[in-house]
């Protein structure tokens, strides 16, 4: 059977170029954007049919926000853009000689097998690593996907009903005690956000227990937390969260978890076993596949967390018409020398305009300089008028770090619905301390109903 090929690669005169971009997320996002007036065809390949602000994931996690206000439709927001269109399929390899993706349906929406481009922008983003043990994964969710976060929201929630319905103190003691494993901006607010909902908005909903004795513990195997910022930040920032009663563990390593506990082994003790129900993962990250697919296409190097090496106009060797970008790839300086930019939405924004600005000068004929990004600062929130914030070189913290974070925050979520439900929850929030999605979905009962 003759596989079904969409968009021929090579570029007539009578049809424009067709740039593909793979990922909806920050980096594809804003190369569409920069698109969409350019004498060019767009395709937009996703396999969800959302772009999904990662940002504030932890926030769906802890029942603060709704899923569908940090998510927006691809199609909303391209649907005033005639040369744009949106494909619901998975990438699953790439023919760079024939210049052609190779696509897999996303059940039960069909999908051509292979796709034309004459340009390529691939930014699939990264996943979380479990650093070789992808058994903790079943006990310690994520919360990088609007699915991951929803298991997280009703695994924390569970947690305190069950701890409510055990009559075992030491069971008990276990629900109710919460551990988040990595200390970078995630961690630190996903750990902030537990704390504020035991002490504050759950106070009055139990009768047998009482939600403000639950521990939340915060480990990291570095020896500050936020190592991304300037140590007195992070002095501050661990302040703040012993403040709403997070214990802060430092220079302590996971070996272990289970469906019991967490294991931790220390630089200068054994190893320490503390039981939880509840464990939340926010450390390391491992680029897209996508990343390794196109390095061995290519030759490109790869770093041990999986990121393609890019050149410095963020094309792959001897392939200037495939960009790579975002947080699946490492930049070779003007110099040559391969560097890890942050893996942050800022980085990925630039680069895809920038990748989008080079497709365009290269319609005109005109050349483009190498990619430079512009670091404009580093921003943490850790609850309730409590943030860090590194910006160009000013410290801040309190409460007008947390200002700085929320509006940046509201200007950089995609709709401008989304900013406003968002900002009448925030504001709801603030003064109720309510959280409005504190719900238990997916789960399961042992009954089906019947009348036994
Ligand atoms: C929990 C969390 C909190 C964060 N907080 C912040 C923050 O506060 N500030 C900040 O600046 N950054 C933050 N980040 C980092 C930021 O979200 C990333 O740096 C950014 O999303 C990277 O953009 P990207 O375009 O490379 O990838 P993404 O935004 O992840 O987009 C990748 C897209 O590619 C799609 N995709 C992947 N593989 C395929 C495939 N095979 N086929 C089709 N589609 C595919 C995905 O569905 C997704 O839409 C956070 C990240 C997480 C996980």
């Amino acid at each position: 059977m003759q596989s079904r090929i969409v968009g021929t690669a090579r570029t007539s005169e009578l049809r424009k170029p067709h740039v593909v971009v793979v990922g909806g997320g920050f980096g594809g996002l804003q190369a569409v954007s920069k698109l969409r007036r350019a004498p060019v065809e767009v395709t937009l390949v996703d396999r969800r049919n959302f772009h999904l602000f990662q940002p504030l994931t932890y926030q769906v996690a802890t029942g603060a926000l709704s899923p569908g206000e940090i998510a927006y439709p691809l199609r909303a927001i391209f649907k005033r853009d005639g040369n744009v269109r949106v494909l619901l399929a998975e990438v699953s390899g790439f023919d760079l000689d024939a210049r052609e993706l190779h696509l897999r349906p996303v059940s039960p929406v069909p999908a051509p097998e292979r796709l034309g481009y004459d340009t390529l922008i691939v930014s699939g983003g990264s996943n979380y690593s479990y650093f070789g043990h992808e058994e903790w994964q079943m006990y310690a969710a994520e919360v990088k996907s609007l699915e991951s976060a929803l298991a997280v929201r009703s695994r924390l929630l569970a947690a305190f009903e069950a701890a409510e319905a055990e009559p075992n103190t030491d069971l008990r003691g276990a629900w109710l005690t919460f551990v988040v494993v990595g200390a970078g901006p995630t961690g630190v607010e996903m750990a902030g956000q537990i704390a504020e909902l035991a002490r504050d908005t759950l106070r009055r909903d139990f009768r047998t227990i009482d939600p403000r004795r639950a521990r939340i513990l915060l480990v990291e195997a570095a020896d500050r937390i936020l190592t991304g910022f300037p140590p007195p930040l992070s002095t501050k920032a661990e302040r703040s969260l012993q403040r709403l009663g997070v214990t802060v563990l430092t220079g302590r390593t996971v070996i272990g978890i289970d469906a019991a506990g967490v294991t931790l082994d220390s630089r200068d003790g054994g190893p320490e076993r503390i039981a939880s129900r509840a464990v939340v993962w926010a450390a390391g990250v491992t680029a897209s596949s996508l990343a390794g697919r196109l390095a061995e296409l290519t030759g490109a190097e790869r770093d041990r967390a999986g990121r393609v090496t890019v050149e410095s106009d963020l094309t792959l060797p001897g392939h200037p018409e495939v960009f790579a970008i975002g947080d699946m790839v490492r930049v070779r300086n003007v110099n040559g020398e391969p560097v890890v930019l942050p893996g942050v939405a800022p980085v990925a924004m630039q680069q895809g305009r920038y990748a989008a600005k080079v497709i365009r000068s290269r319609l005109r004929g005109r050349e483009h300089g190498a990619f430079r990004y512009r670091d404009k600062g580093n921003l943490a929130t850790i609850g309730r008028a409590a943030a860090v914030a590194d910006v160009k070189g000013f410290r801040l913290s309190g409460f007008l770090a947390w200002a700085t974070w929320l509006v940046v925050h509201l200007w950089y979520l995609i709709g401008f619905e989304n900013r406003l439900l968002v900002l009448i929850r925030w504001s709801f929030s603030f003064v109720t301390h309510g959280r409005g999605a504190r719900l238990i979905t997916g789960a399961s009962t042992t009954s089906e109903g019947g009348h036994g």
